[in-house]
């Protein structure tokens, strides 16, 4: 079974180009120019297939082919973007396991999580497919003298560049929310795992979505990234990445004035009091740092212990981490899978050393896992202090930093002290204390008693070098929209007479 996925998976990815993988433009595939690079498949680290980096007129085609297309579906009703997007969502659901392996093969994430993320970018679309039809609603605000009336106009081509940890479903939470609001879409898939992202604008083709509304280019994101968000024709940029990328895009998009959306890195803590459901929170801690390979933005990767429960309740954690099955990612019974690259890898590597320099105990873990692929092992590292570098940077593998706290003041000074604050996570039974730290905690999402559970009205993003701006219900339509206000007098306001 596991092999029949496997291999079904490597046709799949041939089939989509023998030679290197192209772009989707005007509603075509078409063949790339540029100069290829190669694609590994994370689980062995053998060459998976190529794809070509745009070449400059790829990317000016792209960008016509959106601008061109921009007119007609922006004047599109919303009832009728709403059933295209309905039918992108019933084919992923009908493709959902081919999309699932691929993205296995391609991006090393395990399947347990992969079936439920097609299946999410599915959802994704349902939920602002339904949206579409009241996406221009405003408000009515009168005077006395004047009706003020706003409504909201898509804001025209936009590009989206996203990441390489969760690529299909990263990719649909951007693109459906764009094209539900009536812009047209140059997406820029990460360049190490680039396939996923040619299956949803061909299934979006077949469901009926006229050709240039979305377009898709590849490329690496010094070249093709930075030409697409430099390119004057493009009115805003939906980001997921890195904080730095996230700089760097914004200064490319200066010139042009380009609107900017920014998920970015995180270091999120999840605060474990004393008085907490410690089995519950156990659960979480070791869900929201290993699944997704560690390779999850909203991952708690700081664990803040209160120091009366640190020894036992770490005691549970180390046997926990030790006992996470690695292996195959197509394999169900897989909870952790190999990183995404070997560079990656390395840079992970790396902050064992670091760690080890700083004083922290290796506990669990800290190497790569003998045989070919691109696995580490899940590692916990116990004993750590606020001034070390595992405190601070984003490692963004399996790879846990734990850090005790003494009382209320110390969780919440220790928990904002670091750059990021995407998301934050609190266990207590204590209400009161529930809020107070909720409050307090330098984040854009706090889950309290919880790990990272998504209701798609609420919205998603950070503070800090964690992001700029909000994703999910309207906040996406705010984004993808410009609003506008009209006043219209009653024509008995008294105007200036000058020059009478
Ligand atoms: P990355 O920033 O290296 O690359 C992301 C994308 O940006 C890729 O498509 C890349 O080609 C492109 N890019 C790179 N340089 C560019 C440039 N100069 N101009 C335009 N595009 C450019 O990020 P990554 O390593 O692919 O992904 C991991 C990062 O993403 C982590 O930091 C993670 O926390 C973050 N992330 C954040 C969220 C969130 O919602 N906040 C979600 C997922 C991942």
């Amino acid at each position: 079974m596991i092999n029949d996925r496997r291999s079904a998976a490597i046709r799949r990815i041939h089939a989509i180009d023998s030679d290197s993988l192209g772009h989707f433009i005007g509603g075509k595939a078409v063949n790339g120019a540029g100069q290829a690079f190669d694609v590994w498949e994370p689980a062995t680290g053998a060459p998976l297939g190529k794809a070509a980096d745009a070449t400059e007129g790829e990317l000016n085609a792209a960008v016509k082919a959106a601008k061109d297309a921009f007119p007609d579906w922006a004047s599109v009703s919303g009832d009728k973007r709403r059933a295209v997007l309905h039918r992108i969502a019933d084919l992923i659901i009908e493709r959902a396991d081919e999309i699932a392996a691929v993205e296995c093969v391609d991006s090393g994430q395990c399947w347990r999580f992969m079936s439920k993320a097609a299946i999410r970018g599915a959802e994704n679309f349902r939920f602002f497919a339904d949206r579409a039809p009241g996406a221009r609603d405003g408000q009515a605000l009168p005077t006395s003298g004047m009706m003020n009336v706003t409504t909201r106009l898509p804001i025209g081509p936009v590009g989206v560049i996203t990441p390489w940890n969760t690529p299909f479903m990263l990719s649909t939470w951007k693109i459906a929310p764009a094209l539900a609001a009536g812009c047209t879409v140059v997406h820029k898939p990460a360049e190490w795992s680039p396939y996923s992202a040619r299956l949803l604008v061909e299934i979006a083709h077949e469901a009926g979505l006229p050709a240039g509304v979305f377009n898709s280019v590849n490329g690496l994101g010094e070249t093709t990234g930075r030409r697409l968000t430099e390119h004057p024709d493009i009115k805003a940029v939906a980001f997921v990445g890195e904080s730095r990328t996230g700089s760097a895009i914004m200064k490319q998009g200066a010139d042009t004035l380009k609107r900017v959306h920014f998920e970015l890195g995180g270091k999120n803590p999840v605060v474990v009091f004393e008085d907490a459901d410690l089995d519950r929170a156990l659960d979480a801690v070791v869900f929201m740092i290993y699944s997704l390979n560690g390779q999850r933005c909203t991952s708690s990767s700081r664990l803040l212990v209160q120091e009366s429960i640190r020894e036992a309740f770490v005691a549970k954690l180390a046997e926990r981490v030790a006992r996470l099955k690695v292996g195959d990612p197509l394999d169900p019974e897989t909870e952790v899978g190999p990183l995404i690259h070997l560079r990656h890898l390395d840079k992970v590597a790396s902050y064992m050393e670091i760690a080890r320099a700083d004083g922290a105990n290796v506990a669990v873990g800290g190497e790569r896992m003998d045989g070919e692929g691109y696995f580490f092992k899940p590692t916990l590292f116990t004993d750590a202090a606020q001034a070390m570098r595992i405190a601070h940077e984003e490692i963004f593998g399996p790879v846990l930093t734990v850090i005790s706290f003494n009382d209320e003041a110390d969780a919440v000074a220790k928990a904002n002290d670091v750059e990021y604050g995407l998301a934050g996570y609190v266990w207590t039974r204590d209400l009161g204390r529930a809020l107070r730290v909720s409050q307090a905690l330098e984040a854009g999402m706090v889950w309290v008693n919880s790990e990272n559970v998504r209701h798609l009205p609420t919205p998603f993003g950070g503070v800090k070098a964690s992001g700029i701006g909000r994703d999910g219900g309207d906040w996406s339509f705010d984004f993808y929209m410009e609003t506008k206000n009209i006043a219209l007098a009653h024509d008995d306001h008294a105007i200036q007479k000058l020059g009478v």
